[in-house]
């Protein structure tokens, strides 16, 4: 399904429900989280509803390397601090036991001068 009318997060890129966005292409979304864990949290999302990376396949490869590709550039655009001493962390919680809370697969990108709140 390319868009569920159910989901969340398809809302947020259809601008139903309202976000801060970070970036948006041709296949993907990228917004502020709304319960940040450091001074950079953003999350990037396909358009295309895949409700977690447990629905990934060979056909994915090209936007899962798109997102990979991306996710390094808008952290260094959104403020984290270079590698090696900066850095992010990505993050892709998959199902209940990954701790997984919204079903449309996301890319959490961590990062900026510590403490964080949380990790
Ligand atoms: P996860 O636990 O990996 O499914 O993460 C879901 C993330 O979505 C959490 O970090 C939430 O803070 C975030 N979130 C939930 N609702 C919104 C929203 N309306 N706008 C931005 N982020 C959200
Ligand atoms: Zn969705």
């Amino acid at each position: 399904m390319r868009h569920d009318p159910n989901c969340l997060f398809c809302k947020i890129i259809d601008g139903q429900i309202p976000s801060r966005k970070v970036y948006e292409d041709e296949h993907v979304f990228a917004f502020h989280d709304i319960h940040p864990w450091a001074p950079v949290h953003f999350l990037l999302v396909p358009k295309l509803h895949l409700h977690s990376m447990a629905a990934v396949l060979p056909e994915h490869a090209g936007l899962m390397g798109h997102m990979m590709t991306l996710a390094p550039r808008l952290a260094m655009e959104q403020g984290c601090n270079p590698y090696p001493d900066g850095g992010f962390r990505v993050m892709v919680n998959t199902g209940t036991e990954g701790g997984q809370e919204v079903h449309h697969l996301h890319m959490h990108v961590i990062g900026g001068p510590r403490p964080w709140r949380k990790g």
